[in-house]
């Protein structure tokens, strides 16, 4: 482990940084690393931001968005750039399998590795570890890091503002998750003052839809929405066919799941969805529930509290079947 000085010693010199962060990033992660990247540029270091894997079109505007390096579409580069790497940021998860095979390269490089993260247990791959899990999003993190941590305040500018505010708003739902403390609206506040413009970033995030994905949410919500009021729980589906038949990408279904969740009473939302590879599980909660501990024990995934994932290689039906069959195991928890 190496300790802070040293740490503030070795951001001093330019170095070679490469940022990353978990497959199919989500505001957060592209947010954070966005946020990053911005933070460090200014300080002369050669900083690359590479990605596991593509990511949802609304996230591409970000500032340095088109310095980022997707693995999947760039291996032989990105894996040089590892391998040359002086420090690895890991961004926004807790274990190598969570960057696929980029985890490989990560893993063997002997590059200070600095974990910033705020997701439950990381497993020991870094050097330096900047984590707490009442971050609402780790957008919040990065924020302290570079003001407290670094004593950097004055270099979180318009550009390193705007992508923080981007993974602090998409992570807490826009502000309306527990964690979402009087101490975020502060720092939210300095990245206003810092220059990021609340309504706009909104409007880019959000009001960002074509009409196919707006047409597909409509065949989910009519068609494939399952209310258990014995459970308090919602559920909606995704086929193949609907898929392929509205040219539904991975990010066109970020947010479905808390349509299920917004139906009165309801304490546990599961959107599940079948991609090419395999069944992918997003659940929702409201309150104390652990939405993660199902994932886990369950699904091969994880997640926080409220809002975690996994996946499944059964069918479709088999998931949701083996979903409801979870279900009485929870009762208590569910309806009192
Ligand atoms: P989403 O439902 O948006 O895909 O994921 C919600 C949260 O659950 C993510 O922020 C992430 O923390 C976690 N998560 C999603 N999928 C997985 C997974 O396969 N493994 C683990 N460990 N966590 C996941
Ligand atoms: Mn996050």
């Amino acid at each position: 482990m190496l300790d802070k000085a040293s740490l503030v010693e070795l951001l001093a010199q330019p170095q070679k940084i490469v940022i990353t962060t978990h497959h199919k990033p989500d505001g957060d992660a592209m947010g954070s690393s966005l946020g990053l990247y911005n933070y460090l540029i200014q300080l002369g270091h050669h900083t690359k931001v590479i990605t596991p894997t593509d990511y949802p079109q609304f996230l591409e505007w970000m500032p340095g968005n088109e310095e980022v390096i997707i693995y999947t579409e760039n291996k032989e580069e990105a894996e040089k750039l590892v391998a040359e790497a002086k420090i690895i940021f890991c961004l926004d998860f807790n274990a190598l399998s969570r960057i696929n095979e980029l985890g490989g390269a990560v893993g063997k490089s002997t590059a200070v590795k600095i974990l910033i993260d705020h997701h439950l247990e990381p497993e020991d791959f870094d050097d330096y570890r900047y984590w707490n899990i009442n971050a609402c999003a780790t957008a919040q993190l990065i924020y302290t890091f570079i003001a407290d941590e670094l004593n950097h305040k004055e270099l979180i500018n318009k550009d390193v503002a705007t992508c923080l505010y981007v993974g602090i708003m998409t992570d807490s739902a826009s502000f309306s998750l527990p964690n979402t403390t009087s101490a975020v609206h502060r720092i939210t506040a300095d990245l206003m003052d810092a220059g990021a413009v609340n309504w706009h970033i909104y409007d880019l995030v959000y009001n960002n839809s074509d009409e196919k994905r707006l047409r597909f949410l409509g065949v989910c919500l009519s068609r494939h929405l399952e209310v258990l009021p014995e459970y308090n729980t919602a559920i909606i589906t995704a086929n193949k066919q609907d898929l392929e038949k509205y040219g539904i990408a991975t990010g066109d279904t970020e947010g479905i799941v808390n349509y299920a969740l917004s139906i009165k009473g309801m304490r546990l939302a599961a959107f599940i969805v079948e991609r090419t590879d395999r069944v992918k599980l997003s659940l929702r909660s409201k309150g104390e529930f652990p939405a993660n501990e199902i994932c886990k024990k369950y699904f091969s995934g994880g997640g926080h509290r409220n809002a975690a994932g996994g996946y499944s290689n059964k069918s479709l039906e088999d998931v949701v079947n083996d979903f409801k069959l979870i279900l009485p195991d929870y009762k208590n928890l569910l309806t009192q």
